[in-house]
């Protein structure tokens, strides 16, 4: 049977990059139309502001202005994560901080670099500052480029904050008005299979039985289809990442506050607070973990942290349940976003996750139901390994802290709580500084520079015996054109808020 008809159920932020990927693909088959179901009377989360730089590649590949996009959305600028906190305040004195920056030396100059700081200044020198210039246009508050870069392009990799409900606003748009996805209001009542376990139809409230031949589980922690319907399985990963509830608040601001061009990560005793800028206000969130923390005492923290702003929020409480499902392909129905599951918000990796499995998904679209089975294991096993690799990533950040002041920072350095996968890699980078050929598969997710800016921005002790390959007069000429470099951008950057204002004004240039 040829696969024509395709469904994608809900209309978050995963249902409407499912619909612009599948719609553009579609396109060119003119025999297959894609609707996307959603129901007004469910709102989607509304959360996820914070992306990675492959976004920038997913708008420009659905045709989307840069300036239409950082207008609609309220977007700004991300150049990088800045953890405060995540080490031993006593250690390394309250406020404590390192960036987790999108701008990446080359692997070669990177093994090199990381090798010169670790024998000269781990003590006296951020490795951020060391390896790249983003570190000191982060800290002066500057933009990744100025209004004369042309869309998309940039003096410094960057991705965004975003409002999350005017995101899919943007992309609905596009889906429908570029890729001809239908879009369909109603409320999705019921799920029929036949005795094989295909999906065969959904029951809607306002028009009926509707029939498809492929179905896109979109419909966030609701799972209407791969969980509630096909019962596949959900893994739990809550005893390694600990954190499974959010306060989450929307802070007002005053339009020439400074924005700060990254996220902020600030650790508590039991979990971290993000601090998202937009160009409109701030979206922030006090994430812990139930166990190590009663809810009382993160209503208590979190208005410390707000401050004299704490009068002007309304807190809104999330569960979150930490893992994925066991198959994301089953069937006729394939589960993305946080149908799929959900990891904790520390890298923002569920958007990122969403985009990358939805690409995935359309290179390799069935045209007919005798080659699903084949590719549903495809799917899987790819999906699985990232899932995996991203847990690896996130629980990092936990466990190669020196921070012993709750049972929450001690838990998460027990053994038993750190995959087996990660200790391997952990155990590894204590005699050897990460290379490259570490990183076996396309599907890690996150990459050497990632895993590089994390571990030695919390110190990890690499006792190394290799020696460093460039001489001392080649380090001075690369910290000679360094200078000069920093010294161009820290010219040529304008303000972040400054480019937002103008960008909103002008536009940017679109060639
Ligand atoms: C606390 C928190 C912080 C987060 N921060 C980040 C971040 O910084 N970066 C990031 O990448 N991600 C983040 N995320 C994840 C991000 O929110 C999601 O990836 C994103 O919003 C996608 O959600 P979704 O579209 O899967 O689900 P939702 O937004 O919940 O959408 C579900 C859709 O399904 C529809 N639906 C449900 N049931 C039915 C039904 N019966 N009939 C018809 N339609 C139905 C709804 O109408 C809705 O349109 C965060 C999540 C949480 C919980």
């Amino acid at each position: 049977m040829d696969i024509k008809r395709v469904v994608i159920v809900g209309g978050g932020t995963a249902g409407w990059l499912a619909a612009n990927h599948l719609g553009k693909a579609m396109l060119a088959r003119s025999d297959v139309s894609v609707t996307l179901i959603e129901s007004s009377d469910v709102p989607p989360i509304g959360v996820g502001e914070g992306t990675v730089p492959d976004i920038r590649h997913t708008l420009s590949s659905f045709g989307i202005s840069e300036s239409e996009f950082i207008r609609e959305c309220d977007a700004t600028f991300k150049q990088s994560i800045k953890f405060v906190n995540w080490m031993d305040k006593h250690v390394h004195g309250d406020g404590n901080f390192f960036h987790h920056l999108f701008d990446v030396p080359h692997s070669a100059e990177a093994k090199v670099l990381t090798k010169r700081w670790l024998d000269n200044h781990s003590s006296d020198k951020h490795y951020g500052d060391y390896l790249s210039p983003q570190h000191q246009i982060c800290e002066l508050g500057l933009a990744p480029k100025d209004i004369t870069t042309p869309q998309y392009q940039a003096d410094l990799a960057y991705a965004y904050h975003l409002n999350a409900g005017k995101f899919a606003q943007l992309l609905a748009k596009n889906a429908t008005q570029k890729f001809a996805v239908e879009h369909i209001d109603a409320n999705v009542t019921e799920v029929n299979c036949n005795n094989d376990g295909m999906i065969t139809s959904l029951k809607t409230d306002k028009f009926g039985q509707l029939q498809f031949d492929f179905y896109i589980d979109c419909s966030g922690f609701n799972s209407l289809l791969i969980d509630k319907t096909l019962n596949v399985p959900f893994k739990s990963v809550s005893d390694t990442l600990l954190v499974d509830k959010a306060l989450v608040v929307q802070v007002p601001t005053e339009p020439d506050d400074e924005i700060p061009p990254y996220t902020i990560a600030t650790a508590h005793q039991a979990g971290w607070i993000w601090d998202i800028a937009l160009s409109s206000r701030r979206g922030v969130g006090f994430v812990y973990s139930s166990k190590h923390m009663s809810d009382e005492d993160a209503v208590t923290k979190f208005d410390k942290y707000l401050g004299n702003k704490k009068n002007e929020v309304e807190y809104r409480q999330i569960p979150m349940k930490v893992g994925y499902r066991e198959k994301f392909w089953h069937k006729n129905c394939v589960a993305l976003g946080l149908a799929q599951g959900f990891l904790e918000p520390l890298e923002a990796t569920s958007i990122l996750l969403t985009d990358f499995c939805a690409k995935f998904l359309t290179q390799r679209f069935p045209t007919n139901v005798s080659q699903m089975e084949y590719l549903e294991q495809r799917f899987n096993q790819s999906m699985q390994y990232a899932w995996e690799r991203v847990v690896d990533f996130i629980k990092l950040h936990y466990c190669i802290s020196d921070r012993t002041d709750s049972a929450f920072w001690k838990e998460n350095r027990e053994n038993k709580s750190i995959p087996i996968s990660l200790n391997k890699r952990l155990k590894l980078w204590e005699d050897f500084i990460p290379v490259k050929d570490d990183f076996f598969s396309q599907f890690e997710v996150f990459f050497l520079e990632n895993f590089l800016f994390v571990l030695y921005g919390m110190n990890y002790k690499t006792a190394t015996e290799e020696k460093c390959t460039m001489s001392d007069a080649e380090i001075k000429t690369h910290f000679d054109r360094r200078e000069s470099y920093d010294k161009y951008l820290r010219n040529k950057l304008p303000k972040h808020r400054e480019l937002i204002d103008k960008i909103k004004k002008y536009g940017l240039q679109t060639i």
